[in-house]
């Protein structure tokens, strides 16, 4: 759990503080310091492992990282939130079963020496605000600030895509979990202000201008279900039985005149599972277009379909989404919500008018608490800029 579970307040950010931390533990000032984003995914929900369309932003929530370079091999790590140190050689990585945080730092070290970066040692201090398994993506986080902070010190030529690929392949090989690329190259290549559109089978990708008059409320239900691998196993089966019937390489290819042609021959559950992957897909291009058009309206209603779609067609929603994304829906100023991240949990994503966000923390909170029992954490963001050094 995040050490730091400030709900309606504002947390303290740590890029305030972590010089001072850094300082403390090794008497001299950081050569450099890293911030790398969370972030969250505005529409494209189960259309990365499809082969679809994405609209992350990376939102001003982060983890900082100080460091220095060493002379030898080792890396010394220092996490504030948690209160541990770790190190490791870079001659010989391995998994830390004690300090666990540190197995994205080791794991990002492994996978820029496997890909033959030359690395030398560094101390780091880290701290964060980006709350912890929330599905605001704190791993990815980590994986690409520490990336950014070896890249930098070891002057290595690694462009941002190339670092977001690697570190989404340490995640992948060291740490075990497979995630796709959008948290790893949103955290890399976003831009304050803006989201970015990515094609997940090309990597194509574009910013996409977000209107002055949205703020980005996230809401988090508290509820986390183990459901979640098993049940992202079966829809991701699902998705390759309905490809292969369809005729398809991937559901990203199939065309909505398609699908609605050939439905028939589709067994269900497989037909709701396609129906909702080949609208989405459409849904996250009319939403390129909305924003594009600031047309919020019409933006927040994609959104609530959306919701509709992945709660009705692709069932990954559960009784605490609705329940909280229905609470968004009657907030005077919100013009749209959905569940988002994989599902049977987490958190919701709503825009909303920036004069209602007062409104919508206390009525969603009010709402949620007295339907569920359950204290919900609201987050009000801003699109922010992915890494960068400060
Ligand atoms: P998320 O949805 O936030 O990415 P994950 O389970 O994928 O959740 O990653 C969370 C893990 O990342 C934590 O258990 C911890 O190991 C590491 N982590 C996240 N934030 C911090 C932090 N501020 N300091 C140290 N480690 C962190
Ligand atoms: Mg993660």
């Amino acid at each position: 759990m995040s050490p730091r579970s400030s709900d309606l307040g504002k947390p303290p950010d740590p890029k305030d503080s972590i010089a001072a931390h850094y300082r403390e533990r090794h008497g001299s000032t950081p050569v450099i310091i890293v911030a790398a984003p969370g972030r969250v995914n505005l529409i494209g929900e189960h259309t990365d492992y499809n082969g679809g369309f994405v609209l992350p932003a990376a939102i001003n929530r982060h983890m900082v990282i100080a460091a220095s370079p060493r002379e030898d091999t080792l890396v010394c790590l220092h996490s504030v939130d948690f209160s541990s140190d770790a190190s490791f050689s870079l001659d010989a990585i391995s998994h830390d079963t004690q300090a666990e945080w540190s197995n994205y730092e080791r794991a990002v070290a492994w996978a820029l020496q496997e890909a033959g970066y030359e690395l030398r040692g560094m101390n780091a201090v880290l701290a964060g605000n980006i709350p912890i398994g929330s599905g605001l993506s704190s791993s990815a986080a980590i994986e690409v600030a520490t990336a950014y902070a070896f890249r930098t010190l070891n002057d290595l030529p690694l462009d941002l895509v190339t670092l977001a690929k690697l570190c989404q392949w340490a995640e992948n090989e060291f740490v075990g979990v497979k995630c796709g690329i959008m948290d790893q190259f949103i955290s890399a290549l976003g831009q304050a202000q803006h989201a970015l559109l990515i094609d997940c089978h090309s990597l194509d990708h574009r910013l996409v201008p977000l209107p002055a008059e949205m703020s980005l409320g996230i809401c988090d239900t508290k509820v986390r279900r183990d459901l979640v691998s098993s049940a992202y196993n079966e829809r991701r089966a699902q998705c390759e039985t309905g490809a292969q019937l369809l005729g398809v390489p991937s559901l990203r290819d199939a065309e909505w005149s398609t699908f609605e042609d050939r439905q028939q021959e589709l067994p269900e559950p497989v037909r709701q599972r396609c129906r909702h992957v080949i609208s989405e897909n459409q849904r996250v291009l009319d939403a390129v277009a909305a924003l594009e058009e600031g047309n919020l309206p019409a933006f927040g209603m994609l959104m609530n379909q959306s919701h509709e779609s992945l709660r009705d067609d692709y069932e990954v929603s559960c009784r605490e989404l609705d329940i909280m994304v229905e609470a968004t829906w009657e907030v005077d100023g919100v013009y749209g919500s959905r569940m988002t991240g994989a599902g049977f949990g987490g958190c919701t994503i709503s825009a909303v008018r920036p004069d209602a966000v007062g409104a919508f923390q206390a009525q969603v909170s009010d709402k949620y608490k007295s339907a569920t029992g359950l204290t919900p954490s609201i987050y009000v963001c801003q699109a922010e800029a992915g890494v960068r050094l400060l």
